[in-house]
């Protein structure tokens, strides 16, 4: 099996062909929600295709349009729920489509989130543009390691330090032809990897919308790195999810 750990099939515009294609190809999806309204369409999502998997969460830049009180009572109703879900997600901190003083009440959101995974004892999937350092630094205090760092874009020191935390890095389908994604399936222990396509996002080749069932670009660009088999990666990134998703 392989396992698209991060898309938002709820934005896709093909959804039941998405779908059906990963079914054919043998990859599980899990999908992310980003504000409170996605969170309530990927519910609805879950009960017309109980397979998928879902995270929810509040975007960072949507999280900065709502109020503090919008934002407690969305925890509340993720925590009402927690039976549903796989991890929280997507959030993090964004610099890169929100100004700098905005800094204070990302961390102030990313804490909350934090938290909530940890109480709730599931994993987290953090989106980190622009604010990589930002990021790791919080969570670090967090002290949680059930981390999963999605399209992480920073440099190769941070990685490291991503690494020696013992949290995880997932590798978008665009590591086909992306040297930033490959260096970091170099570096990164199989273990602690996990590959995603961020779709409609993010196509490998950049030609349409991108769609769960490319994760397996992922998979090949892996194998190619690491010298293993393509088998052997689909085993190894199975184990990595049955360890850190183990409610599932
Ligand atoms: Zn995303």
């Amino acid at each position: 099996m392989f396992i698209d750990i991060h898309s938002h099939i709820d934005i896709c515009k093909d959804i039941d062909t998405f779908i059906k294609n990963a079914k054919k190809k043998n990859v599980k999806i899990l999908t992310a929600g980003t504000s409170p309204k996605s969170n309530r369409e990927i519910l609805k999502l879950k009960i017309k295709y109980p397979e998928i998997k879902i995270c929810l969460g509040i975007y960072p830049i949507d999280a900065l349009k709502i109020s503090e009180k919008e934002i407690d009572s969305e925890i509340e109703f993720i925590k009402k729920n927690k039976e549903k879900i796989s991890a929280i997600g997507e959030v993090g901190i964004d610099l890169k489509h929100a100004k700098e003083d905005s800094l204070e009440t990302q961390k102030e959101n990313l804490k909350k989130f934090g938290n909530l995974a940890k109480e709730l004892d599931i994993p987290i999937i953090i989106h980190s543009r622009k604010a990589e350092k930002e990021c790791i630094e919080l969570l670090e205090k967090l002290n949680y390691n059930k981390i999963i760092m999605h399209c992480f874009s920073g440099n190769m020191k941070l990685v490291s330090r991503i690494i020696n935390n013992n949290w995880n890095l997932s590798i978008p389908a665009n590591v086909k032809h992306s040297e930033h994604f490959q260096k970091i399936v170099e570096q990164t222990p199989i273990k602690q990897l996990f590959c995603e396509t961020d779709s409609p996002f993010l196509h490998p080749d950049k030609l349409r919308d991108n769609e769960p069932a490319n994760v397996i670009e992922s998979y090949k660009k892996i194998s190619e790195i690491k010298k293993i088999s393509l088998t052997e990666v689909e085993k190894k990134i199975e184990e990595n999810y049955k360890r850190l998703f183990s409610r599932d």
